[in-house]
């Protein structure tokens, strides 16, 4: 198979030399032939040493590394792939244990696949392409999940109407790519939940908080949880069985406090210490009272792009000053940014500042990252989006 030919520009090749898994559109001189989105093409350096096989994208990234050695992009690429991946995840201890089915299996760049995420709950494998690319080798994806995980998984479901490039023009192609609706109900350590992959939001579930879950759960003991931004309650349930006194969950979105009702049910029947209320996070937030000792701002991603970052730093800078104005002495507060562009250091910032306004002593007791299963490429620092501190509020 020959692939279409891209050449960087003179001195261009550095960030390919170092692994970086991406070429800028800035960083080429010319093309051999004329590539369409999410064809397989070849990037050679200016002086014709060849560096790359990877997907074609159109936009500020032209070109997402699959292979850094020449290859064919086959079905026994994705095989290895996906095998390299799986056997990470049994490494780590998430498959098929007693008490786990829930992880995700693929992380992008984080697992050499740029652009591909894919989300196992028990039988089922969700795939979110965020590439043309990777859109248009969903089938051999598809085919490749078979081959390593077998007969266990029973199901796949391709959904990317929300993550695949908007100019790309794509249909809405959501649906199976092998078995059919089921219901099938996931468990993370040993808690249950329904997983909606098809209207869900993202793949369906928040993998991505499963061990600060159960930080959480060993903070509850006796306390009043707050579990603002809540989606299906996971942090929840971890908070109903470490002992909490009440657990409020909130989320301005409907179907999601539904959610959290039917998963709590699922965990704890008949259990009066949950409560959940559809309302936006500011309201709630102005409107409370000062009775919790433990809340949780798990906030969706605040900014998306470099150019609102500034306004997110605020916003995450109000919603930890309320928390912190509001939260009772001895209090507890676990905070998160899943925003990729908002480093460490400047949501650290955010929070400081929400602290120093509100004048109390407050302590950083844990760090928080996103969990092993959500590897991040060292050639591409940009992978660590979840940031989270545990602060002990005085
Ligand atoms: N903590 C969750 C994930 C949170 S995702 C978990 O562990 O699974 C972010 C959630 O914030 C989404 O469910 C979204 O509906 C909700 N949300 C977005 N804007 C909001 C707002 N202004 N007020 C309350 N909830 C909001």
């Amino acid at each position: 198979m020959s692939y279409h030919k891209i050449y960087l520009k003179p001195k261009k090749e550095e960030s390919l030399l170092r692994f970086h898994p991406w070429v800028f559109s800035g960083a080429i001189q010319r093309m051999e032939g004329k590539p369409e989105e999410g064809d397989i093409v070849e990037v050679y350096s200016a002086d014709g040493r060849f560096l790359a096989v990877g997907h074609y994208q159109i936009g500020s990234i032209s070109v997402r590394v699959l292979s850094f050695k020449p290859c064919e992009i086959d079905h026994a690429f994705w095989v290895e792939r996906i095998r390299i991946a799986y056997q990470l995840r049994q490494i780590l201890g998430l498959v098929d244990t007693p008490t786990n089915n829930t992880f995700r299996l693929v992380h992008g760049e984080g697992d050499n696949l740029p652009g591909l995420v894919i989300d196992m709950y028990a039988h089922t494998a969700v795939v979110q392409a965020h590439s043309v690319g990777m859109h248009r080798s969903r089938q051999e994806i598809g085919l490749a999940l078979q081959e390593v995980i077998g007969e266990k998984l029973q199901n796949i479901y391709y959904k990317s109407e929300t993550t695949l490039p908007y100019k790309a023009g794509l249909d809405n192609e959501s649906g199976y790519l092998y078995g059919h609706d089921v219901e099938d109900i996931a468990m993370e350590n040993g808690l249950r939940f329904y997983v909606d992959w098809q209207k869900g939001q993202k793949t369906g579930f928040f993998v991505d908080q499963r061990e600060n879950r159960s930080l959480l759960e060993r903070y509850s003991k006796g306390r009043s949880v707050l579990n603002m931004f809540c989606y299906t309650g996971g942090f929840s349930f971890y908070a109903m069985r470490g002992g909490a006194k009440l657990v409020h969950s909130v989320d301005s979105s409907a179907k999601a406090i539904m959610l959290t009702n039917k998963n709590v049910e699922l965990n704890f029947p008949g259990d009066a210490r949950h409560e959940a209320f559809a309302e936006d996070a500011f309201k709630y937030l102005e409107r409370m009272g000062e009775n919790y000792d433990l809340i949780i701002l798990d906030p969706p991603a605040f900014a998306k792009h470099k150019e609102v970052l500034r306004n997110a730093l605020q916003g995450y800078r109000k919603l930890n000053a309320i928390a912190f104005e509001k939260i009772r002495p001895g209090g507890i507060l676990f905070t998160f940014s899943c925003s990729q562009v908002v480093s460490k250091e400047n949501f650290r910032l955010a929070v400081f500042s929400a602290a120093a306004q509100s004048k109390r002593k407050v302590r950083i007791l844990h760090q928080l990252t996103q969990p092993a299963d959500h590897p991040v490429n060292i050639y591409h620092p940009e992978g660590e989006y979840l940031k989270g501190l545990v602060l002990y509020v005085e």
